[in-house]
């Protein structure tokens, strides 16, 4: 019989009942240490003081208003965000997905109207961009696919890494747009070059074309700038945001320059609860607090404490793990045994981890995660990659 919940996930037979920073009780009294975040969606860890705060006293005000009057929350963050970015505007999306939607559907109305052949957005290999009709055309891997043709056109995948293909298929006249994780997280921690980022850019001002990053996984803070473009010093035209920038309230956004999103007049497109209150009086403490040059600072101190740490992990494992890989605090470790195993020996030893494609076991702590709770988390993945490594010899 199925279950009364749709069974598409398989899950940890774990649930959580309290949370503090890094650390999750679960029912029983375990405590674990999160190094998953809800896959980089807790940026300043579980009940953080200001967010709790800041949800309480939006609670007690209207929930719910329509965007068919102003919502000075929502116009408050995206003002902030509007201050801090490339972007000139922001719609608000409840999640990543949402936000990929919208992405696409500017793409096209920009184009329709200034060169209508425009209609085909380039991707990658390994991407992800959220699980709509939309977002899985645009991934096009056959995992997310399979069984859900047709599926929408419009959409083609280039290899990763493979300058050729890419300034071809950018050349073609039907083009509009390329769309990138700067840090592939589904795919495997998979970190774009800052000098490949350039050369998208390059790529797109020479033959006009919109550029769109997905920064839902490797924005807000995660790579220690604001956004992981920032490394690069180019930005984009559009940009995806979602996962962290709610810390756990669900909240997405899509930023845009004024060029790119000229065409959305009113009645182009909405969202019952996109920009709600509540959302947004969060967002805005989230963003409040992970903008300030002193917070990022900490999350490069950090990342750099965490990836010297791991770096003598896999040197001391040279057995269970091949590599380490990512920016920031979104690190990924490729592994020579089945990652899946690494993830349940951790979770054995009462930490989380999440996995990736390629192999790779996902690293995502919130980023207010302590020295201590850095250290501890070595020491865990340390008994967890000898515990792998004792069962494969
Ligand atoms: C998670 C994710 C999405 C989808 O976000 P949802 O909030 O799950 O809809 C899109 N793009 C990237 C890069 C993601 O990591």
């Amino acid at each position: 019989m199925i279950p009364s919940i749709l069974p598409t996930y398989s899950r940890a037979p774990l649930a959580f009942e309290a949370g503090e920073g890094a650390w999750l009780t679960a029912t029983g009294g375990r405590r674990f240490l999160d190094f998953g975040a809800g896959i980089a969606v807790n940026a300043l860890g579980h009940a953080h003081p200001v967010l709790v705060e800041t949800l309480r006293r939006q609670a007690a005000r209207p929930w719910h208003l329509s965007n068919l009057y102003e919502i000075p929350e929502q116009k408050a963050l995206a003002d902030r965000l509007v201050e801090e970015t490339f972007a000139d505007t922001v719609f608000f999306t409840n999640s990543g997905t949402e936000a990929c939607e919208l992405a696409v559907k500017m793409v096209r109305k920009h184009w329709s109207e200034k060169d209508p052949a425009r209609t085909r957005i380039l991707t990658f290999e390994g991407a992800f961009h959220g699980r709509s009709s939309a977002a899985i055309a645009a991934a096009g891997s056959e995992k997310m696919t399979k069984g859900f043709g047709p599926l929408l056109p419009g959409f083609t995948q280039l290899p990763f890494g493979d300058h050729e293909a890419l300034r071809a298929a950018a050349a073609e006249a039907d083009v509009g747009a390329i769309m990138v994780e700067p840090v592939q997280g589904e795919g495997g921690i998979r970190p774009l070059p800052d000098v490949c980022l350039k050369g998208l850019r390059d790529l797109c001002d020479d033959h006009g074309l919109l550029l769109v990053f997905d920064e839902v996984q490797c924005g807000m803070g995660r790579t220690g700038r604001l956004f992981a473009h920032d490394w690069a010093g180019v930005s984009p035209d559009i940009m995806m945001v979602a996962k962290g920038i709610g810390g756990g309230f669900p909240l997405g956004a899509v930023l845009a320059t004024e060029a790119a999103a000229a065409a959305m007049t009113a009645g182009t497109h909405g969202s019952t609860y996109g920009g709600n209150p509540l959302g947004c009086a969060v967002g805005l403490a989230v963003l409040g607090i992970v903008a300030e040059p002193a917070f990022l600072e900490e999350v490069r101190r950090k990342a750099a404490l965490l990836r010297q740490g791991l770096e003598g992990l896999v040197a001391s494992h040279p057995d269970v793990f091949e590599e380490v890989r990512g920016a920031g605090l979104m690190l990924g470790l490729k592994c020579r045994v089945p990652n899946t195993e690494v993830v349940s020996a951790a979770l054995d030893r009462d930490m989380l981890t999440v996995g990736a494609a390629d192999n790779v076991v996902r690293l995502l702590p919130p980023l207010v995660l302590t020295d201590a709770d850095i250290a501890e988390g070595l020491a865990r993945l340390d008994r967890a990659a000898a515990a792998v490594s004792a069962k494969a010899a």
